[in-house]
């Protein structure tokens, strides 16, 4: 189980952390009847929020550490799949702990649904193939 060991517990940290997730944000979406919440902190390449400890330097994924500060517990080799798409949504109940297999096929399905419906300007080679096809 991956759990937060004593460094993400201290007081200092979670307070930082914690003032960086916003619980009412103006613009929310909803999974399940959950209002979603927003990370306002440092985000990667992919728009995942991340947070760096304080003092340590150590870094986790921010709902990653919501789920962890909330829920406690993440089965061993699960990822964080964000139920709601919403990928700098923190809130414990937009995650779900899947393997990294199984995100990973849920993230191939959601991406050919997504261009199908509307194929990404940057994927030019596949809008050639389609041109090709026409
Ligand atoms: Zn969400």
């Amino acid at each position: 189980m991956s759990t937060l060991t004593g460094p993400w517990l201290e007081h200092e940290c979670r307070e930082s952390f914690w003032r960086l997730v916003d619980k009412a944000p103006s613009d929310p979406h909803f999974y399940n009847g959950a209002i979603g919440w927003e990370w306002r902190g440092l985000k990667n390449k992919q728009g995942y929020g991340y947070f760096i400890h304080p003092v340590g330097g150590w870094i986790l994924g921010a709902h990653r550490l919501t789920y962890m500060y909330e829920m406690l517990e993440i089965p061993d080799g699960h990822d964080l799949d964000h139920l709601c798409r919403v990928r700098d949504c923190v809130s414990p109940l937009h995650l779900e702990p899947v393997t990294h297999k199984e995100n990973l096929a849920r993230r191939d399905n959601a991406r050919s649904l997504a261009q199908r419906i509307r194929p990404s300007k940057s994927n030019s080679g596949l809008r050639s193939a389609f041109a090709k096809r026409r």
